[in-house]
């Protein structure tokens, strides 16, 4: 296992998606897609977006094959992961492992993306490319009803920096970026892979890939801090531009006392981070005079609710000081500040909205004007992306010119029955993983198939495999990053990211990981490695000496899904 993750090339992502739909029916293991009406679709930020709801900057936007599967379960709008000056290896350094903790309550200690900026830019610009060709091929909606959004932290400096700029200017405009010739030119040399996708149309996909910006601040950023970067992106980089605020605007007492009456007294938080964050009368004066430049400007300025909520680590939930609150448990307190924003400003601003969003209340965020709406921790449990097909159901048809405004009655309504009724109250009985009372086996599981809805980087595949009864799990080595989510709905006692037969994309990917799995070498022989012990083998020779029953998994990858098996392997 290997925390480094490596962008796929253009190639491969486009020959699994196209592979795996034809031969299995899914997109990266996504089984139900939402497709929507021609016409239907919502105004914003200068384009227009059929669903009003999406993927949340975290781990289900980071990489291309994350906004593929987002697509085609139906997402419409995507946040991407936060870029900044510190990135690459330098962030994975300092992101301890596992990051993810979605138990009753969702914690995580993870932050911007792992990738360098550069990465980050060249995955954006390949999921944008692949999603238009999937949409117009499969019919899943209009080549222009869905918004890329990025997001950008963490301070000034940072933003004006030559390398985040140049990935802010990328995104406003890719077509000179090294990503968007290697989607264009495979495009246009594969287009007999595809039924309604033509040259013409490959040359009127927009490279305009972003225009509009959600900003992330630190906990505890000054508000001038905040209204500079935000100024910035709205008069300098012309960019629609959303702030996120924290569930800290409601003050310490408040927050307590709601924690408490639903059930989440055991929560531990440090007053101090109430009291360095931003405050209301700083935030509401900051908000009004933000508007205006935004008028002036010619573009629009929304406020994102909300961040995570900082807690304690007291029942050693991961290895950090500090780790983010987010779920269900944090609805109850950003549909507060929702609440206090809207009647304030009598409905009359943009409020985007990610805290507890699911498929559950959905349709109510939406009717009451709070949109887009995005998920991260829906996500990262059961079901994962396949959710958002059942959002598509429950919100409905959705049409319209997008002039925001909120309904501060129905907030009101929202804010006083999430207190009431047992919806956001924390479950009597702990929610713990069900451990089945043994060892995760190396093959032959239950194929739950739990640790691929839930792996965010779609890392671990359900394979068919002849002689097997029942499927089979393999892990690809170069999409993970170890955070360690699948282990947590693993029934039996290990971890499917450690555990299970990996597929390493190069021999050096191999020697940097003491899991069992194998290699493919150029000469179309397999390296493999079992029990720790590392051999060459020529699989189609029966007397190789390879076991046979993993001999089987080797050649149904390589015959039947030969698109795991990395960018250099010959199909
Ligand atoms: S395989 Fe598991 S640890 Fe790796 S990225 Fe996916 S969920 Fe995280
Ligand atoms: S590895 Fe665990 S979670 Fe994955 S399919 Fe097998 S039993 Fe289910």
């Amino acid at each position: 296992m290997s925390d480094i993750m490596k962008p796929m090339p253009f190639a491969q992502l486009m020959d699994w998606a196209l592979s795996e739909h034809d031969a299995e029916g899914t997109v990266f293991g996504v089984k139900k897609s939402a497709s929507y009406e021609p016409g239907s679709g919502i105004d914003l930020f200068g384009g227009r977006i059929e669903a009003p709801f999406g993927p949340a900057a975290g781990p289900n936007t980071q990489l291309a094959q994350n906004l593929v599967a987002g697509y085609y379960a139906g997402a419409r709008f995507f946040e991407l992961k936060t870029v900044q000056v510190m990135d690459g290896a330098e962030m994975t350094a300092c992101i301890p492992k596992p990051c993810i903790a979605p138990g009753d309550v969702c914690y995580n200690c993870e932050w911007s993306t792992e990738l360098t900026c550069e990465d980050a830019l060249g995955e954006y610009v390949k999921g944008w490319f692949a999603a238009k060709l999937l949409g117009r091929e499969w019919g899943l909606g209009a080549d222009d009803g869905f918004i890329f959004n990025m997001s950008v932290g963490y301070d000034l400096e940072g933003i004006q920096s030559p390398k985040v700029d140049g990935f802010i200017e990328g995104m406003k405009d890719a077509s000179n970026t090294p990503a968007w010739e290697e989607c264009r030119a495979w495009a246009l040399a594969n287009l007999d892979r595809f039924e309604h996708v033509d040259a013409a149309f490959v040359e009127s996909i927009s490279p305009q890939v972003s225009t509009s910006m959600t900003v992330s601040t630190m906990h505890g950023c000054p508000a001038e801090q905040i209204e500079a970067i935000v100024r910035y992106l709205l008069v300098e980089k012309g960019l629609d531009t959303c702030v996120k605020v924290n569930p800290t605007l409601m003050g310490y007492d408040f927050v307590r006392e709601r924690l408490d009456s639903l059930g989440y007294g055991a929560l531990s938080m440090e007053r101090t981070n109430f009291e360095k964050d931003l405050q209301w009368d700083d935030a509401e004066a900051m908000f009004r005079r933000l508007i205006e430049v935004a008028k002036g400007e010619g573009r629009q300025f929304g406020i994102k609710v909300c961040n995570t909520l900082p807690v304690n680590v007291t029942y050693n939930e991961l290895p950090s000081d500090q780790m983010y609150m987010s779920g269900v448990a944090l609805f109850p307190l950003a549909i507060a500040v929702v609440h206090r924003i809207a009647k304030t400003f009598e409905g009359n601003i943009h409020i985007s909205f990610s805290a507890g969003a699911d498929e559950n209340n959905i349709a109510e965020l939406y009717q009451a004007g709070v949109w887009p709406v995005t998920l991260a921790t829906a996500l990262l449990r059961p079901s994962g992306y396949d959710r958002f097909a059942k959002m598509a159901e429950n919100v409905g048809l959705v049409t319209g010119s997008g002039k925001r405004h909120v309904d501060v009655e129905a907030v009101a309504a929202l804010d006083e029955s999430c207190v009431a009724g047992d919806r956001y109250r924390r479950p009597e009985h702990a929610q713990g993983k069900r451990s089945l009372p043994a060892e995760l086996p190396f093959l032959d599981c239950l194929a739950c198939r739990a640790c691929m809805t839930v792996c965010p980087n779609r890392a671990n595949v359900v394979i068919e495999v002849p002689g097997f009864k029942r499927k089979q799990i393999v892990h690809v080595d170069g999409m993970c990053n170890e955070c360690g989510n699948c282990a947590v709905f693993c029934p039996y006692e290990g971890r499917p990211y450690r555990n299970k037969p990996t597929i390493f994309w190069s021999v050096e990917d191999m020697d940097a990981s003491e899991n069992d799995g194998f290699c493919r070498l150029p000469d179309g022989t397999f390296r493999v490695r079992l029990s720790g012990d590392t051999e060459v083998y020529d699989v189609d020779d029966a007397a190789c000496g390879l076991v046979d029953e993993f001999r089987s998994v080797v050649i149904a990858v390589r015959d039947r899904y030969g698109y795991l098996l990395g960018p250099s392997a010959e199909r």
